[in-house]
């Protein structure tokens, strides 16, 4: 990244009168302001900064460009599926006829929009081999919330009351465990076998007449495929628990497997990571949640419903959102309307291009790019961490050796990645793991990208040995060096103060 100077604070371009109020046709209407009392008005003119249409523009453009970005950089972002998202599901996604709709409107008026949903739903009951499905929940771990509290009221129903556990492997991702204490449970962790599978005696040995529940991905965080998972799924079942199934990445599987033919009871999708829009910055997602037959009546509201047109004698299927009254077990709404309809219409545009061929490229594509990437490091020296097992989407190294023999660490390998035009995976997770990065390259990157990563990594490892100096003081060339991350989360200050003048 090539910028000399710190970029400014947009107030430091301000000059007092500046603006881009020429573009208005007329001054906005002031009688209405007029009208308020005074009580409410402020004394002082508001800190806004005054600048031209121009300064503005390129303010925010420079910061555009100090951002990595899936739109400028490869992001290896294990766990995060930073894959491209087609612009085209954008497109659709923004058509003013879907932009305009307002959540409220007479559901006569919104038939499009709610048999894209309807359509959505059956899409996502296909690809996972769930029952049924619910689209409100507005983020990965959100889905979960929901998952659990459907589990919960499963066995309540049953006047099962005494079961308060969530079982979490050891590799789970941190919402897991989260989730599980957020429910009202308590989150029992089991061990991992060597071989990244589940430890099954460990597993015997967890379960009992208070299991709620387990909560697992497969693959799992590990990067491999639970080979013995209808074993776990029998062990718990006969416990008396139900099968949680963290689907926030469904690259490696799409079209291949599916969780509700594996005995998984309930799912949550990061529609956010695996069906388009980018999952970055914390941005607007979509945590549907599918389930098998038993937890069906405690789906979250509101669903959305299609009578055939044969039964009422109209033209057409009519689609309407299922409520309270279709539905009095539902564990009840998690949003004020529908979800996160921006990202739900990618979702269905994303799903309706690949279609059913398209789903299983990604999953064998995902999969190819991820066990090509791990071959090729570990051809140029990096220690892969389950050397023996075959990647799904992502994979793992340690770099355990090089912090033992040259004291380099994973941060320092992932800060100088930085320098060299990569984003940094994944660092330190699963914790399982020592001086890991998890690495997912997905499916949307070429094989040249690929490979000018390997050679940026081997370049990383020659400067550990030669010269680890170069890596402790990474990144070198970005606007900002290494940062205190602890004071940037306990002493976060973004106030600006006007400069006395
Ligand atoms: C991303 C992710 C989550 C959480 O999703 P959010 O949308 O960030 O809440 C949960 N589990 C796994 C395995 C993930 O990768």
């Amino acid at each position: 990244m090539s910028l000399a100077l710190r970029e400014r604070l947009i107030f430091e371009y301000s000059r007092p009168g500046r603006g881009a109020r020429g573009q208005w046709p007329e001054a906005p209407a002031r009688s209405a302001l007029d009208a308020l009392p005074d009580g409410l008005r402020r004394q002082r003119r508001p800190l806004l900064p005054e600048v031209s249409e121009l300064d503005a523009l390129r303010h925010y453009t420079r910061l555009s460009q100090l951002n990595f970005s899936i739109d400028t950089h490869f992001y290896p972002l294990g766990s995060c599926t930073m894959k491209y998202n087609p612009r085209a599901c954008n497109a659709a996604a923004l058509m003013p006829e879907f932009l305009g709709r307002h959540p409220l409107a007479p559901v006569a008026q919104g038939q499009g929009f709610l048999a894209c949903m309807y359509e959505l739903q059956e899409m996502l009951k296909a690809v996972t081999g769930m029952r049924g499905v619910a689209l409100s929940p507005l983020a990965g771990a959100h889905g979960e919330f929901a998952g659990v509290a459907m589990i919960r009221a499963y066995h309540r129903a049953r006047d099962d009351l005494e079961r308060d556990e969530i079982i979490v492997p050891q590799a789970a991702h941190g919402t897991n465990p989260a989730t599980a204490t957020m429910c009202g449970c308590v989150a029992r962790e089991v061990a991992v076998g060597a071989d990244g599978d589940a430890d099954l005696e460990a597993l015997r040995a967890a379960v009992g007449p208070k299991t709620a529940g387990i909560m697992l991905t497969n693959p799992s965080t590990l990067g491999v495929f639970e080979r013995r998972i209808e074993e776990v799924a029998r062990i718990v079942h006969q416990a008396g628990g139900l099968l949680y199934y963290d689907g926030a990445n469904l690259n490696a599987i799409l079209g291949k497997v599916r969780p509700g033919d594996m005995g998984f009871d309930v799912i949550h999708m990061n529609l956010h990571k695996t069906f388009s829009t980018p999952h970055g910055g914390g941005g607007p997602g979509a945590g549907a949640v599918g389930v098998s037959a038993r937890l069906l009546p405690f789906l979250p509201l509101p669903i959305v419903a299609r009578e055939p047109a044969a039964e009422r004698g109209a033209e057409a299927p009519q689609y309407r959102w299922l409520g309270e009254r279709d539905l009095p077990q539902s564990i009840g709404r998690l949003t004020s309307f529908g979800g996160n309809a921006g990202v739900l219409l990618r979702a269905y545009v994303y799903m309706r291009m690949l279609g059913r061929e398209g789903m299983r490229r990604v999953a064998e594509y995902a999969t190819l790019n991820a066990n090509y990437l791990s071959a090729r490091l570990q051809q140029v020296g990096f220690e892969a961490a389950y050397p023996q097992r075959r990647a799904s989407h992502e994979f793992i190294i340690t770099l355990k050796r090089a912090e033992q023999d040259y004291g380099v660490t994973a941060m320092d390998v992932a800060k100088r990645l930085l320098d060299l035009g990569f984003h940094a995976p994944t660092t330190y997770f699963p914790m399982l793991i020592s001086e890991c990065l998890l690495i997912e390259p997905t499916e949307t990157e070429s094989k040249q990208t690929l490979d000018a990563f390997v050679n940026a990594m081997a370049q990383i490892l020659r400067e550990a040995r030669e010269d680890p100096e170069q890596l402790h003081g990474a990144p070198h060339t970005l606007p900002v060096r290494r940062l205190d991350d602890v004071r940037a989360a306990r002493e976060l200050n973004l106030v600006y103060r006007e400069p006395a003048t």
